[in-house]
């Protein structure tokens, strides 16, 4: 057996399970050898049934004292109990619409079982175990757990795993000596058997760090390289080198914050350095990242070039149109606008405005990104709120230009450490400052049964003039119950705050009606908005200034600190309310750092803290692969490492080119396979 062999030189895999492995990533052995366990099972001693504890799944083995099988359904279901016990304690089995299995267990005769224990009433169960007759015994040792998908059993997949490494003679090394000795990892053959069939823990552990090296390691090296590729080399538009911009400023109306003057410099370094800018400005909610994003389109504008900037919806778009054409009037500079609702005869004028240079910079939506949108000199693309847009759309937007500079906005704020991984691709500025006299907005955590009061002080503000959001529980991942729920409370407070409109918006509206209703609220006509979390990221509704967030404790904080931005945009004080369930030390802890704080950046440190990365950012719509092994923030001490071995072998040899590197190549276009416009 080889490597590179298909899964079907394994005994039992025929056309379906090779077609339900290769739903699992699964086409080779190879394949097969890396797809790691998610989790273990310690099947190494039988324990006594009297020290079973309910937080561990255990291997217990006891005599058969008496078999229950009741005919009769409980709840759509049939109960068969098995009672055993071992001298130290009696456990009871349960088995559901499986009265088959009634004759199987003897009792008198000795059995074994796996499974994880639990008290209900008093008694200790175990429901659906692996079961053995103890002459027989069930596998033991260290078992692997591998995800599954449908039409695959973890027996199978075990199976085929243990198969597949007898039958391999050799497990190839891939990596370089010099960087496995200098890194001192273990090598891939101990690795990858140990991580499937661990002989001991330490074995274990020394397996998975080789792995989760390896995967940061593609990662790392794959993010750098598209870097490299994106600027390196690359001959870019060398705007004039001068303080034209210093104009442009003064008409601003106010003063720059220093954190805002420090990326204007940034910005305008790579802007007439001759090489591709590719920049990431992250900025909190209001940090004022808009006047920055002017001031270099301002300078594009001023070097003979258009310059274009993309919002992720279409009352976004909407709203920098208008505030660029105020802000750029003075100055006498066209300003266009292109989004997906406009009729074809509006298009056509703008489109063709563009192609001739009489449109100077260019607003929109996606809608920009399609082939008939020619401008006919790009030299700056911005992308505000870049979470949103993947790597595909920000590159396929600058292919209107020829190697234009690229800047992208943001207002998630990550910290530092991720982000240099999430954004390997960018350089990074950050305005870690609001512009003076911002108010606080009060914030309150608050149990469910003072909702009420909550309520009565929501109608206080409308009573003075002033607009609502509340924001729906979360039920779960499904935007369908979530839907559900927000139907209901929009339907109470619709009642309860009958004097005034209500509406509601939710993810499954089409984007048209979620545009109307925004419109409306913005101009005031609705004054409460029930919502599901889709509220328009950089949406600004000045005189909003309640912002309610049912279910707090299941949203990350980051996301809250989102939401709670969209309100305090003016002069009226503004409040923060999250109503939580949960009284865990946690959810507390949560709470309070939300009424602490103000700050994205510290908000997400200790968002960081309390849960994994993935979970807070979705690291998919960075354009960051799914790791398999590797996890950001708990393995960023491996990271370290990582970091100065890509940043060698990038100085080395950046595109992965030679020989040396040919396979870690390999697994550096796999693992950015499908949604990276990387192609090694
Ligand atoms: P965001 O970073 O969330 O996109 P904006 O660019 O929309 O923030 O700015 C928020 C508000 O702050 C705008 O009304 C803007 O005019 C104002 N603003 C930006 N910079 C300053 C500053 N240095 N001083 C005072 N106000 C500012
Ligand atoms: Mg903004």
């Amino acid at each position: 057996m080889e490597q590179q062999d298909s899964v079907s030189v394994l005994k039992g895999i025929g056309p379906k399970k090779k077609a339900a492995l290769e739903k699992l990533g699964i086409r080779t052995i190879e394949d097969l050898i890396c797809f790691f366990p998610r989790d273990y099972q310690d099947r190494r001693r039988i324990q006594s049934i009297g020290d079973l504890t309910e937080e561990r799944p255990a291997l217990v083995r006891g005599r058969v004292t008496a078999v229950k099988d009741d005919p009769h359904r409980r709840g759509g279901k049939q109960i068969l109990r098995v009672l055993i016990s071992d001298g130290s304690g009696k456990l009871e089995i349960i088995f559901f619409n499986a009265r088959y299995l009634a004759k199987m267990f003897r009792p008198g005769v000795l059995y074994d079982f796996f499974g994880k224990p639990a008290f209900s009433f008093g008694k200790l169960q175990m429901i659906h175990p692996d079961y053995a007759p103890s002459e027989k015994g069930l596998e033991q040792g260290i078992l692997p757990v591998y995800p599954l998908t449908a039409g695959i059993s973890q027996k199978e997949l075990r199976g085929w795993q243990k198969t597949a490494l007898q039958e391999l003679s050799k497990i190839r090394e891939y990596l370089p000596e010099d960087i496995i000795k200098r890194n001192r990892l273990c090598g891939m053959e101990y690795a990858v058997r140990n991580i499937h069939f661990p002989e001991e823990k330490a074995a274990l552990q020394a397996g998975k760090f080789r792995l989760i090296f390896d995967e940061l390691l593609a990662l790392q090296t794959g993010l750098l390289a598209a870097r490299y590729m994106a600027s390196e080399g690359k001959q870019g538009l060398a705007f004039q080198k001068n303080a034209a911009e210093e104009h442009y400023i003064k008409t601003l109306g106010y003063e720059l914050t220093k954190a805002q003057r420090r990326v204007v410099g940034e910005i305008k370094a790579d802007l007439e350095s001759g090489k591709v800018m590719n920049r990431l400005v992250q900025g909190d909610v209001g940090s004022g990242k808009t006047a920055v994003a002017e001031i270099a389109l301002y300078k594009a504008v001023k070097n003979g070039f258009q310059g274009v900037m993309m919002a992720p919806t279409e009352i976004l778009a909407k709203q920098h149109f208008s505030g660029l054409s105020k802000s750029f009037e003075v100055h006498n500079i066209t300003i266009g606008l292109l989004t997906g609702s406009m009729t074809a005869k509006e298009k056509r004028e703008t489109l063709e405005k563009l192609a001739c240079g009489k449109i100077q910079i260019l607003v929109g939506t996606h809608a920009i990104i399609q082939p008939d949108v020619v401008f006919q000199n790009l030299g700056l693309v911005i992308t505000d709120e870049q979470h949103r847009f993947g790597v595909k759309q920000r590159s396929a937007l600058s292919q209107k230009g020829e190697n234009p500079h690229i800047l992208v906005m943001t207002a998630t704020p990550i910290p530092r450490t991720l982000a240099v991984i999430l954004y390997g691709d960018l350089d990074i500025s950050v305005i870690d400052q609001l512009p003076p006299g911002r108010q606080k907005i009060v914030t309150r955590a608050i149990e469910e049964n003072q909702r009420s009061l909550c309520y009565d002080f929501v109608e206080k503000e409308l009573k003075k003039g002033r607009q609502a959001y509340i924001v729906a529980p979360l039920i779960d991942e499904s935007e369908v119950l979530d839907v559900k729920s927000a139907e209901e409370l929009y339907r109470e407070l619709a009642e309860r705050f009958s004097g005034y409109t209500a509406a509601l918006l939710h993810g499954a509206m089409k984007q048209q009606e979620k545009d109307t209703v925004m419109e409306r609220f913005y101009k005031n006509e609705i004054q409460v908005l029930v919502s599901t979390v889709v509220i328009e990221v950089g949406i600004n509704v000045p005189n909003a200034t309640i912002m309610v967030i049912e279910n707090a404790e299941r949203f990350g904080l980051a996301q809250l600190h989102q939401l709670r931005g969209r309100v305090g945009r003016g002069n009226h004080q503004s409040y923060c309310v999250l109503i939580s369930k949960a009284n865990s030390e946690v959810a507390k802890k949560r709470a309070q750092i939300m009424v602490d704080s103000q700050d994205g950046f510290y908000i997400a440190e200790e968002d960081l803290k309390l849960r994994g990365p993935g979970e807070i950012f979705g690291t998919r719509q960075h354009g960051v692969p799914e790791l398999s092994i590797a996890d950001l923030a708990r393995h960023m001490h491996i990271l370290n490492d990582v970091k100065k071995e890509a940043g060698r072998i990038m100085i080395e040899d950046p595109l992965l080119e030679s020989e040396k590197y040919a396979e870690l190549r390999q697994r550096v276009s796999k693992l950015f396979s499908d949604d990276f416009s990387l192609r090694l």
